[in-house]
């Protein structure tokens, strides 16, 4: 079994972004979109295609860009945008 924990995600500009579950250990890199618990800010919901960017709706910076991980659309997370908070 693979260890699993929610993590909470906000934009720097305190808007908030998503919970998600990740598997495994270490830093939030990536996130499986089909992982995500709860779409925070509505932008996940939506058909995203490979390479598309995902956008804060606040601040509009840009907060993740979608790819294809092992056969899964995930969004591959851009650090300089997002803070994590562990629950
Ligand atoms: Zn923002």
């Amino acid at each position: 079994m693979s260890e699993t924990r929610i993590i909470k995600l906000e934009c720097k500009c305190g808007q908030k972004i998503a919970r998600y579950k990740k598997e495994g250990r270490g830093k939030l890199i990536k996130m499986y979109l089909n992982m995500i618990l709860e779409d925070v800010a509505g932008i996940f919901s939506r058909p995203l295609k490979t390479n598309e960017d995902v956008f804060c709706p606040k601040c509009k910076k840009r907060l993740a860009t979608i790819y294809i991980v092992h056969g899964r659309p995930a969004a591959k997370i851009n650090q300089g945008a997002i803070k994590t908070v562990k629950t």
